[in-house]
Formats: structure tokens, C-alpha cells, sequence
């Protein structure tokens, strides 16, 4: 399918992706974008399956894309927090594979922060890596 070829090709962006509100979908959100935990995207922002690729140069803190209007999502401050630690997991998961380490010295040795933290908005990521433990 035109699917998996695209993937293949796709660099790895999974980390910055972020679920869609599907309460802010159906105009029903009652809470502002930076108190919500999904993200509020405007209406330039691609929205791929009920989620958004947050914007890497925003997370940065220098997006200057304004004509047009950047298509990634630009995320509250406390979703960019959350996507930094999936940025260091990510890095971590991939060093891990590269470098066949136990995965669980590279968590706890790097990432001493991430388990107090339960949101995981990429249940297939950690689903794709178990079988290689
Ligand atoms: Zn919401
Ligand atoms: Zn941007």
C-alpha cells in the first residue's frame, strides 16, 4: 500500500506527534490549549488521523514560518515539555537498538524524570520495540 512506502521514506517523526482534542474537534474543548493535554490545532495545521507533527523549529523556539502559515502544529509550552521527553526517549530507544543496550539502562541512566510520567501518546512506538528486547 501507498502507505508503508511512504513511511519508508518518511524520516522518523513519530516522536512529535501529538493526538488531536476531539473535544476542541467538535467545538466542545472547554479548556484553553494550555491546559488541555491534546493539542488545539488552527485550521492550517495538517491534521493526519486525529493527530498533528508538532512543529519541530517552534519547539525551538524560532518558527518563522508565517506566509503561508506554518502546517505544523505549534504546541503550549507544557506539550512541548512533554515533547522534549519523548524527543530524549526516542533518542534513547533508537541508541539502544543501534547500540543492542539493555533498554532499560538507557531509561533509567538517562531519563531518571520519565516514569512518574504516565502519558504515552505513542503506544505503537513501545509496541514495536518490545519484540526486540
Ligand atoms: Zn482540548
Ligand atoms: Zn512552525
Amino acid at each position: 500500500m501507498a502507505m508503508v512506502n511512504s513511511l519508508a521514506n518518511v524520516k522518523d517523526s513519530r516522536w512529535l506527534q501529538l493526538e488531536v482534542c476531539r473535544e476542541y474537534q467538535r467545538n466542545k474543548c472547554t479548556r484553553p490549549d494550555h491546559e488541555c493535554k491534546f493539542a488545539h490545532p488552527t485550521n492550517n495545521v495538517e491534521v493526519q488521523n486525529g493527530r498533528v507533527i508538532a512543529c519541530y523549529d517552534s519547539i525551538k523556539g524560532r518558527c518563522n514560518r508565517e506566509k503561508p502559515p506554518c502546517k505544523y502544529f505549534h504546541p503550549p509550552q507544557h506539550l512541548k515539555d512533554q515533547l522534549l521527553i519523548n524527543g530524549r526517549n526516542h533518542l534513547a530507544l533508537k541508541n539502544a537498538l543501534l547500540q543492542q543496550m539493555p533498554l532499560q539502562t538507557v531509561l533509567t541512566s538517562q531519563i531518571p524524570m520519565v516514569s512518574p510520567i504516565t502519558f504515552t501518546p505513542f503506544p505503537s512506538l513501545s509496541q514495536s520495540i518490545i519484540p526486540l528486547l
